[in-house]
């Protein structure tokens, strides 16, 4: 019973850098997502303009607004999932907050 109990300990003091090191990686990722969803403008991949995501939009709904891109729409409560190029009209997907 006790020797089981000091295999477990170690078992788990032997997988805690593994864990701790995983969690590491998803906070690491969720971060860069978070970092880029919420730059101030992104690069069209079509024709090199660059993209500000401060500007006038509009939602699928049909609400406008003037400011920046990532906000939700006060009227269907949606969060805009694409940027359109003012140069050559593309939508380019966001990143998934
Ligand atoms: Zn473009
Ligand atoms: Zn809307």
């Amino acid at each position: 019973m006790k020797k089981s109990f000091v295999l477990d300990f170690v078992l788990f003091l032997l997988a805690s850098p593994i864990l701790l090191a995983k969690g590491m990686v998803a906070l690491g990722r969720k971060w860069g997502s978070w970092r880029s969803s919420y730059r101030v403008r992104t690069i069209c991949e079509n024709c090199g303009t660059v993209m500000s995501m401060v500007g006038l939009w509009r939602c699928k709904c049909g609400y406008t607004y003037k400011g920046h891109l990532l906000r939700l729409c006060p009227v269907c409560r949606t969060m805009p999932a694409m940027v359109r190029c003012y140069q050559c009209g593309v939508t380019e997907k966001l990143p998934e907050p």
